[in-house]
């Protein structure tokens, strides 16, 4: 049985992050999504949301689990008897810093494979950032992340007019 884990921060998941997923897990037996949980950039939900909105918006895809982790990925990896750590490439800019953490991760667990899945030509340009940006200033998300995940957006944002702070979490 092969298994792979798709590593990241997914604050939210997009329909990219959606999408590289149920592809990964029409390939491996078993897909297991590591939600970091303390992942080194600013989030705006929390672990439990991040896990909790990535694992609805998969229904229907039997045989992936969603899993919130912290330390090593190499690590969780080994924990949850991953032999792949699968990751998803949108553009050039994306392929150095996979390419090194591949190498990395690599080196310290040699038996275990990096594999990079190309996105999907309507979710190049998307990432949880740009998504969070869009919702913030008003737009539409429609098509760029799940219904639920849209839901969960637009209620965060009110909240946190309603507090009157809107941090800017754009470095994501
Ligand atoms: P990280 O903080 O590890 O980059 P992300 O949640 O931003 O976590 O992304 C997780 C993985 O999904 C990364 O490999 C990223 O390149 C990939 N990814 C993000 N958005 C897309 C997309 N639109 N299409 C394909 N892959 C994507």
């Amino acid at each position: 049985m092969t298994t792979a884990l798709y590593p990241g921060s997914f604050d939210p998941a997009t329909m990219g992050h959606l999408d590289i997923a149920t592809r990964a897990a029409a390939i491996f037996d078993k897909i297991v999504v590591g939600v970091y949980d303390a992942p080194a950039k600013n989030v705006l939900f929390t672990t439990e949301e991040r896990v909790a909105l990535f694992a609805e918006a998969l229904h229907g895809t039997p045989n992936v689990e969603v899993k919130s982790f912290s330390g090593l990925t190499v690590d969780f990896a080994r924990s949850v008897n991953a032999q792949v750590i699968v990751r998803g490439l949108r553009a050039i800019s994306d392929f150095e810093l996979e390419m090194q953490m591949a190498l990395l991760n690599r080196k310290m667990v040699p038996s275990l494979e990096v594999m990079c899945f190309m996105t999907s030509l309507e979710y190049s340009f998307l990432s949880s950032s740009i998504v969070k940006e869009i919702v913030s200033l008003g737009g539409s998300i429609d098509g760029m992340v799940s219904d639920n995940i849209a839901k969960a957006l637009k209620e965060k944002y009110r909240k946190l007019k309603e507090s009157a702070s809107i941090p800017r979490y754009l470095n994501s």
